[in-house]
This record gives C-alpha cells, sequence and structure tokens, in this order.
C-alpha cells in the first residue's frame, strides 16, 4: 500500500490561547508520521478559522507561510462548530486519501492518531475516537454530556456512545457523507449512518489547554435539541399520546361531572372547567409549539442555504504571500498587503 495523504482538519473559533501550542504539538506529530512510513509526505493540517474576533486567523496564516504542512481555511462569519468542520472536510477531500478531525482545544488524545492510521491502513474507513472516562472534565460537563447520550439513545438516535467529533474518515467515506445534504447538521449522528467498515479506539480525555469552553450550557442545550429534532419523531409521538391521554382523562372527568350535574351539585364545576382550560391550552401550545420545530426545520432545508462561506483557502490555493515592504513589522506588512483580512479581524 503507498502511503496515505492524511489532512488533519481542526476547526477553530477564538483560539488564540491554545492555537500556538496546537499548530506546534499537531505538527510534531504528523512529522513524525511522515518519518515513519505511515502516512504521505503530502499530509498536513488543516485549521478552520469558523469566523474568530481574535488573533486566530493571523497565528495560522502566519504560520502558514513558513510551515508547509500548516494551511487554512477562513470561513467569512462564525457558522458554528458542525458547519465549520463540514467546511474543512470538503475541502481537504479533494486532495487526501483520509481525513482526521480533532478540536482545537487538543483535549483528544493525539496519540490516538497514530492508531487510528493504522485501522486505516488495515482496511477501515471510518474509526471511531471513544472516550474512556471523563474524568478530566468538569463534573457537570461529564454529566449534561452522558445525559445527552442517554436522551439520544432513548429518542432512537443511533450514536456512538462517548465519541464527539475526533475520528477518522476515508476518502469514500467522505463522499458519501457530502451526499446527505441536510442542512440541519449533526456529524455525530450522519456518521454511523454511512456503514462501511468501522472500528473504535479509546483514549482518555483531557482538560482543555487554556482558553474557555466554546460550548456553554446554552449552546449545548441548543446542539442536543438539533440533534435529537433532526433525527427523530419521537418527540411528535409523546405529543401524540399526551393528547391521547389527556382525551381519556376528559372523558372519565366529563363522566364525573355529568353524575354530578344529575345529582343537582353544578355550581362546583367552575375549578374544573378553568383547570381543563388552562390543561388543554398548555397542551395545545406545546403541541402547535412541537409540531412549528419541525416545521421550522422543513423550512430551513427547502431553502438550500449554503453551510458556509469560505473567504480563504490556503489548501487547494497557494497561500497568498505578503510583499515585503521596507520597514513596518512582519504582521503589518501583510495587514496591508491583506487589506480584507485586517479590515475584517
Ligand atoms: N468551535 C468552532 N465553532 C464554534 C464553536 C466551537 O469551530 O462556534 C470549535 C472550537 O474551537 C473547538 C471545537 O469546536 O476546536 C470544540 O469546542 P470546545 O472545545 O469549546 O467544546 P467542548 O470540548 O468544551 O465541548
Ligand atoms: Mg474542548
Amino acid at each position: 500500500m503507498e502511503n496515505p495523504v492524511l489532512t488533519i482538519v481542526v476547526p477553530c473559533y477564538n483560539e488564540e490561547e491554545v492555537l500556538p501550542e496546537t499548530i506546534l504539538q499537531l505538527t510534531h506529530f504528523l512529522s513524525g508520521l511522515r518519518d515513519e512510513g505511515l502516512v504521505s509526505k503530502k499530509s498536513k493540517i488543516l485549521f478552520v478559522d469558523d469566523g474568530s474576533r481574535d488573533q486566530t486567523w493571523h497565528i495560522i496564516y502566519k504560520k502558514s507561510l513558513n510551515e508547509e504542512m500548516v494551511r487554512g481555511l477562513k470561513l467569512s462569519r462564525n457558522v458554528g462548530h458542525q458547519n465549520a468542520l463540514l467546511a474543512g472536510l470538503s475541502t481537504a477531500k479533494g486532495a487526501s486519501d483520509c481525513v482526521i478531525s480533532i478540536d482545537a482545544d487538543l483535549q483528544d488524545d493525539i496519540q490516538a492518531m497514530r492508531e487510528f492510521i493504522l485501522k486505516f491502513r488495515e482496511g477501515y474507513e471510518i474509526v471511531y475516537g471513544v472516550r474512556r472516562k471523563r474524568d478530566r472534565d468538569t463534573m457537570f460537563k461529564k454529566y449534561t454530556a452522558q445525559g445527552f447520550y442517554l436522551l439520544m439513545q432513548k429518542m432512537g438516535v443511533n450514536l456512538v456512545y462517548n465519541h464527539a467529533d475526533f475520528r477518522l474518515m476515508s476518502k469514500r467515506a467522505l463522499a458519501e457523507l457530502e451526499r446527505f445534504e441536510e442542512v440541519n447538521l449533526f456529524l455525530r449522528g450522519i456518521v454511523p449512518l454511512i456503514g462501511f467498515r468501522s472500528t473504535s479506539i479509546y483514549y482518555d480525555r483531557k482538560e482543555r489547554m487554556a482558553g474557555a469552553t466554546k460550548y456553554p450550557l446554552k449552546k449545548m442545550l441548543a446542539f442536543s435539541f438539533e440533534g435529537i429534532t433532526s433525527f427523530s419523531v419521537t418527540p411528535i409521538r409523546c405529543v401524540l399520546l399526551l393528547g391521547f391521554l389527556s382525551f381519556f382523562i376528559s372523558l372519565l372527568f366529563g363522566s364525573y361531572f355529568l353524575g354530578l350535574k344529575f345529582l343537582g351539585h353544578t355550581e362546583i364545576g367552575w375549578t374544573s372547567i378553568i383547570t381543563s382550560i388552562w390543561l388543554i391550552g398548555g397542551l395545545q401550545l406545546i403541541a402547535i409549539g412541537l409540531v412549528g420545530e419541525y416545521i421550522g426545520k422543513i423550512y430551513k432545508e427547502t431553502k438550500r442555504r449554503p453551510k458556509y462561506v469560505i473567504d480563504l483557502d490556503t489548501f487547494n490555493l497557494p497561500v497568498p504571500r505578503p510583499i515585503i515592504h521596507a520597514g513596518g513589522s512582519e504582521m503589518e506588512l501583510y495587514h496591508r498587503d491583506m487589506g480584507k483580512l485586517s479590515e475584517t479581524n
């Protein structure tokens, strides 16, 4: 087997604090793999800047000027982790035999990627990185994440337990991934649907090297809601069940109140009327809201809007080099030459 071309895709959103260390560790790791002859010399690391407002892109761009292993993709604005990842995968696909995605904070074990490659060379098309334990995560993160996997499972969504977006995919798997054209993207749910020969590698998850999590509780809740409603109609079924339940309860109450009427105690009915109005009203609102959620999804899907817009791509295109002027620091020079960039950052 000829050495496969590997691209490591790293989505980055406001990661200036960890990025220099991440670049250092990943380049070191990749040159190790290249020297070992496990991957081709053409292998690269693609950093996707997801519309960061800090120095993230500058760090990536500057590094790509003198390190051919480091390439950058700059998105026009923040589109979220999943879309940024997809942008990276699609960009890398053409020139790679396999692609590994990993978060910029290096909470996932870099060394596990070596085993990913070994598995790929054995013929696996998808290799999932699975967290063995999450001791290093905060208690809160650990339990909310576990609750999330459990809830997803109960909702009938097929997920690889404790696997996030740390995985290897072959060129063939990536090509199939592109055929899933949904706008409401939830990669963790989609990748297992591709099938092919796949396996898992276990590793210990570490603490974030620096900087804060980009997934506060609000985003996490939105993410799980997105996951559930993109993959399962269980919520609608629950609403239907609730409807039936309240219907039968109201039948029981109805006969009870009728009995009261014949016994001549009608005036006590006020309480029950008020309660049932509120109850039914509430149920209806929930039901309409939920149905609306799905209609909203259909609405989004039918528009087929692009999931991301690429501003600059130094993976498939040559790195735009700054013209060297007399005087001025290197940083200033490329700010001036990449006029558009310095305006947006
Ligand atoms: N990220 C991104 N766009 C966003 C939010 C996050 O590209 O809008 C990236 C972020 O830079 C990191 C990865 O997604 O590389 C995972 O984020 P984070 O580590 O903050 O999440 P956690 O590990 O806390 O769940
Ligand atoms: Mg993280």
